[in-house]
């Protein structure tokens, strides 16, 4: 665990969504030393009751003057360690909305031993008393943010520990051979040979595991918060009209001209758990037109946070030279979808064939937009395309911080190749494996400066 340790303060904040007319009842969390104290000031409890630990106390909080009301409310008392922060923790139940609850709040934070929480400072308190390892931490605030079923099971997952115990188990394998190699740089002679082979070889394995973990924080990030599909093509070809059937709404505006689609419009569906965004790009062409060049850059910036390219042709005519054109303008990197629209117009399977000839049968989709013929097929090469069929054995996944983390232990441990082939002494073995140990024990907490940790949490919201 980290050597420093929290602060003394006593703070507070509303720990449920603050809006008028929402909730019946809201809580304000107090966690410290004076906790217990600050809240018998500002309370008026009737007959007799304790104030003991993981109790619940009936009364109001009063008025400064103590002689009136702000609000009926429930308290309830943990004492620490048993408590979320692992101190002295006191909950005000309240009555919702805004008023009710901001007076109480600003009630509390007058007494001068106390003072307003900052964002995640409960968890941080959590984290450093050891009541929650860091991932657990993070994976309660993605729960708090989940926007599906699936991501909230991915979250609690977190919670129970399971990214904590998987990265500790690899961050040991790896020590366990730094332990090997070092006791032999130190007392080379009374130990047996270690074979270089075989610490590559299990360090090949660890990369393989990490390799995995990395994959699926891919798929889980597209859980989380969903995949951008961009709708490419010439003017004219049915961007808007399949959009707006796939997405059942008439957001975008479907005409005759070409060129007049020129904003970047976005219709959102849930795709086998995952919620799909897509954008219909103005239609990409060389022009004069200002308005339409607008849109035209648009599309290039929307393209940048794209997952996955449907590129639209019109089908009745055939793949032209401008279909191919647009084509070469994409980015490399974003995997292309091709979909041949207006089939109702055309009825010629060679024409079919032919088009499959040019572009590869794996990716092409023949549909009208017009009459919903292919629609299905397209929706199943999406879930295809964009793996969401591989989300349901996903169990772990990394959330951006933990992912970039795992990236960096992957690129140390690559380095041991080089290391192996040049036969390298023992030394250089070392310097890795350390990089590596270091960046899972920051990912796990386990190895983290305090400057780092409040960074983490800043990012966390109030009340958490
Ligand atoms: P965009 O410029 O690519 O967004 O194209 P639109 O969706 O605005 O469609 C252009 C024209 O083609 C409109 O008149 C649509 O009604 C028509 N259209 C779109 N899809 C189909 C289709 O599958 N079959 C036929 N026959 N017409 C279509």
């Amino acid at each position: 665990m980290n050597s420093f340790s929290p602060t003394e303060d006593t703070i507070a904040a509303i720990a449920t969504a603050v809006s008028p007319g929402q909730g019946s009842i809201a809580v304000i969390r107090i966690s410290g030393s004076s906790s217990i104290e600050i809240s018998k000031t500002i309370t008026h409890i009737p007959g007799i009751q304790n104030w003991s630990t993981h109790k619940v106390l009936y009364g109001h909080v009063t008025e400064a003057n103590q002689k009136k009301y702000i609000d009926e409310v429930l308290i309830l008392i943990m004492k620490g360690p048993r408590s979320f922060t692992g101190e002295d923790v006191v909950e005000i139940h309240c009555h919702g909305g805004i008023i009710a609850v901001q007076k109480i709040l600003e009630r509390i934070l007058e007494n001068p031993n106390i003072r307003r929480a900052d964002p995640g400072e409960f968890s941080q308190r959590a984290v450093l008393n050891g009541r929650l390892s860091l991932t657990q931490a993070e994976s309660i605030s993605e729960l708090i943010s989940a926007r599906s079923r699936k991501a909230a099971e991915l979250a609690m997952n977190g919670i129970e520990g399971n990214i904590q115990t998987k990265i500790q188990s690899i961050r040991q394998r790896l020590l366990d051979q730094l332990t090997e190699i070092e006791a032999r740089i130190d007392f080379e002679e009374d130990l047996p040979h270690l074979e270089e082979e075989k610490v590559k070889n299990e360090i090949i394995l660890i990369r393989t595991d990490i390799n995995e973990l990395i994959d699926n924080a891919k798929r889980g990030l597209w859980v989380r918060s969903g995949l951008k599909i961009a709708l490419i093509g010439k003017p004219n070809v049915g961007k808007s009209s399949l959009m707006n059937r796939l997405s059942k709404k008439e957001k975008a505006i479907v005409t005759d001209l070409p060129g007049t689609t020129r904003d970047l419009l976005e219709s959102e569906i849930v795709l086998e758990g995952i919620p799909v965004t897509f954008i219909d790009t103005a239609g990409i062409r060389e022009t004069e037109n200002e308005i339409e060049q607008i849109g035209i850059s648009r599309t290039q910036e929307a393209l940048k946070r794209t997952d996955l390219i449907i590129l639209i042709f019109d089908y009745s005519k055939g793949w032209t030279k401008e279909d191919e054109s647009i084509l070469k303008k994409m980015p490399t990197s974003i995997p292309v979808l091709f979909v041949g629209n207006k089939s109702d117009l055309k009825d010629n399977h060679s024409f079919e064939k032919d088009t499959k000839n040019i572009l590869g049968e794996e990716n092409l989709v023949i549909i009208s937009a017009k009459t919903g013929k292919g629609e299905n097929d397209l929706l199943n090469s999406l879930v295809k395309s964009c793996g969401s069929s591989k989300i349901y054995g996903l169990d772990i996944a990394l959330n951006e911080r933990q992912l970039d983390l795992a990236k960096s232990a992957k690129e140390s441990l690559k380095n041991i190749d080089k290391v192996f082939e040049e036969k390298l002494p023992w030394d250089f073995w070392t310097i890795d494996l350390r990089e590596a140990i270091n960046y899972l024990g920051e990912l796990t907490g386990d190895d983290l400066t305090e400057s780092l940790l409040d960074n983490i949490f800043s990012k966390f919201c109030i009340g958490k």
